[in-house]
């Protein structure tokens, strides 16, 4: 017998096994458990609210910043017990799952989860959102629901797809949905975008997988809860096949030009063909996913042309060169180098690590753990139970973690911090690395952020960082670099760190909207030209005057505390295929933002921007642009941005016949 699923269209989760495990075994599981969503998803499976205890509930404050979102060993204890004696009822009950709960029911199960009666979080606008993400009732609902055969069958509209990573391929597969033909060009010889080109050691997501993770294609077998790069281009390979899109794909093919034509009221689209040629593709629409983080950013170093040895990027990681034994010089200390400084220490003769600003770092034990048998056996036999984790992750690294980074323009900013909130968030932090480096505190002076956590992006952190700027054979420089020689980097007191191998860590042009491609619209306008270096676009996804261009993660829609930008990508695609369906359904040829639309949008983003804390912080970080406005984020709940890209408002637009 196996339980059936109504609420999965996921290829990679078959049906549900029922609960045959002795008590025994189920208790183990249960020693492995996320236990913030276990009651949820126990109230859920079984309809008995009153699993939802009051004194069980996690501390709002603590949740995003402490494992088990901050529950006492004694509620931890008490969550067990009570979820083994539940599962011991639904396996002796075979197994049934109770009918999904009634809409009042959901709220409170929601409520509960993440204790709004704390913080008076008016949830009930999350209600819709919930029974998407958990795709409860009728599994995919962000599937488009039209198709092009009835809508509008004598007309065509195709689509230039630019990229075949995460973003592009999830256009990709809604477009085939709704019957929509298009092409997908792809620079790379393969899908994945940033999880092919980024091969460096250590290479991992620190979002949890069931957050970064398609809503339509979850996973119950994640072999970590923090997947390494080769496991997530896997599964980017696997949904390329599971979309059937893979032939869709010109691989090894890279848009040099999109132009718009006024008279013919299409894109042309200029690609250099693998063996050298270029080519003209005709399209109605074309769509860019080419993401913000995959243009690296060489340091503007004097001297470096002149360093005798290997030299090279982390995004473009040089295998051949073997690092064993080697004197390697690593510059920067962002997400990246926290990930790959660590693995190159075990094999390098010496590590110098050049520390510009430090990083705040967010302690995370299962960073490098594989998933327990007990908790994957968990996902795997309690339905239910993988859906609430993830609602609880995308809880506590989204909406539920703004309050932390929100400015109260009351607040002291001489504190370091800019709100209560972010100061006791900022506390947290000291102390864990004030533990980690208890015996080193001199070190722990060097390496304490002096920025408001929140400023620039957190990194996740299992003790592995601050273990390796202990060793011996690791030194963390602070002085600021000169310039480089032959044979080493210079910095500004005149020492000379000698190395063999140069490693930047140093991040990309992330402010380089849509470079090195030229993109022109109505009467000529250069894209380019247009933004100046300052990047706005309505949504993040259109820009006045290039008509049936939209964007996927492009001007302000990066996400700060963690949130999976996949979820923004999936707003994102809704709204894009909600403007084709509005030009197939009223037979308009094109679609623009308005600039009042647009030129609001972007002021209210700025305003909103200033009083987070990566925008009232002076500290640099690539979520600024040269002009110092934040280009990168979207400073609002992750909620409005699900909210606003239901559907295009067509007020918002100038529609062409
Ligand atoms: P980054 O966060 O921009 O970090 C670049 C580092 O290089 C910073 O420490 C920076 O110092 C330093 N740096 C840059 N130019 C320098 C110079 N001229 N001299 C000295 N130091 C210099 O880049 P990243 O680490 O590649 O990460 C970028 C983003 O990619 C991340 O924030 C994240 O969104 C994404 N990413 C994600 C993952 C993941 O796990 N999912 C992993 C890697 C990257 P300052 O701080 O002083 O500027």
């Amino acid at each position: 017998m196996t339980i059936s699923q109504p609420w999965t269209t996921s290829p990679f989760i078959g049906e549900i096994p029922p609960v045959t495990a002795t008590d025994d075994e189920i208790a183990d599981a249960l020693e492995h458990a996320a236990l913030p969503p276990l009651l949820p998803a126990l109230a859920y499976l079984t309809g008995d609210l009153s699993l939802l205890r009051p004194d069980l509930q996690i501390d709002p404050l603590l949740a995003s910043a402490l494992p088990q979102g901050g529950l006492s060993e004694d509620q931890q204890r008490a969550v067990r017990a009570l979820a083994l004696a539940t599962l011991i009822r639904f396996r002796d009950g075979g197994s049934t799952p109770a009918p999904p709960p009634a809409d009042e029911d959901l709220l409170r199960i929601m409520q509960y989860t993440v204790n709004s009666a704390a913080t008076g979080e008016d949830m009930a606008p999350y209600l819709p959102l919930l029974v998407e993400e958990l795709g409860v009732r009728s599994g995919d609902r962000r599937a488009p629901d039209w198709h092009r055969d009835r809508l509008a069958p004598d007309r065509t509209l195709e689509v230039v797809i630019i990229g075949a990573g995460m973003s592009g391929l999830l256009a990709a597969h809604r477009l085939q949905q709704a019957g929509i033909p298009f092409v997908i060009v792809e620079k790379d010889d393969d899908v994945g975008g940033t999880w092919l080109e980024n091969t460096y050691p250590g290479c991992r997501v620190d979002n949890p997988n069931h957050n970064y993770s398609y809503s339509f294609a979850q996973r119950h077998d994640w072999p970590l809860h923090f997947s390494t790069q080769d496991v997530l281009l896997d599964y980017f390979r696997q949904c390329t096949d599971a979309f059937g899109v893979r032939e869709r794909i010109r691989f090894g093919t890279e848009v040099l030009a999109a132009s718009w034509s006024d008279e013919t009221c299409r894109w042309t689209v200029q690609v250099r063909r693998p063996d050298g040629t270029e080519e003209t593709l005709g399209a109605d629409v074309v769509i860019s996913a080419v993401g913000q983080l995959n243009r690296p950013l060489h340091p503007d170093i004097e001297g470096l042309d002149r360093f005798a040895g290997p030299a090279f990027h982390s995004a473009r990681w040089d295998h051949d060169v073997d690092l064993t034994g080697k004197r390697v010089a690593v510059i920067g200390t962002g997400a990246s180098a926290v990930q790959f400084a660590p693995e190159i220490a075990e094999r390098a003769d010496h590590l110098t690590v050049f520390q510009r600003t430090p990083p705040w770092l967010i302690p995370t034990p299962d960073y490098h753990e594989p998933v327990h048998p007990g908790l994957r056996w968990l996902y795997e036999h309690v339905p239910a139970y993988s859906e609430w984790n993830r609602f609880w992750i995308f809880w506590r690294m989204g909406d539920g973690a703004l309050a932390g980074v929100h400015v109260d323009p009351a607040w002291n900013a001489e504190t370091g911090s800019v709100s209560i909130e972010n100061e006791m968030v900022k506390l947290l932090l000291t102390e864990y690395l004030r533990a980690e480096l208890a015996d080193r505190p001199d070190l722990f002076e060097r390496v304490l952020p002096t920025y408001p956590p929140g400023a620039k992006r957190l990194l996740r952190d299992n003790g592995v960082w601050p273990a390796m700027l202990k060793r011996d054979d690791v030194t963390l420089v602070t002085d600021a670099i000169s310039h480089v020689t032959e044979t080493g980097v210079v910095t500004a007191d005149g020492t000379e760190h000698q190395a063999d191998v140069v490693v930047f860590g140093t991040g990309f042009q992330a402010s380089a909207f849509l470079t090195p491609m030229t993109v022109t619209g109505v009467g000529g306008v250069d894209l380019h030209e247009r933004w100046g270096g300052d990047a706005t676009a309505y949504l993040g996804i259109t820009v006045p005057d290039f008509p049936n261009f939209f964007c996927l993660y492009g001007p302000n829609t990066n996400i700060v505390i963690n949130g999976s930008i996949i979820y923004f990508s999936e707003c994102g695609v809704r709204y894009i295929l909600g403007c084709l369906r509005v030009l197939l359904r009223t037979g308009h040829r094109a679609m623009a933002v308005r600039h009042d639309v647009h030129d609001a949008f972007a002021a209210a983003v700025d305003d909103a921007n200033r009083l987070m804390s990566w925008g009232a912080s002076d500290v640099n970080s690539w979520y600024k642009n040269a002009n110092g406005r934040v280009t990168q984020n979207w400073p609002f709940t992750l909620l409005e941005y699900w909210q606003r890209t239901l559907a295009p408002d067509l007020g918002d637009f100038e529609l062409v016949d």
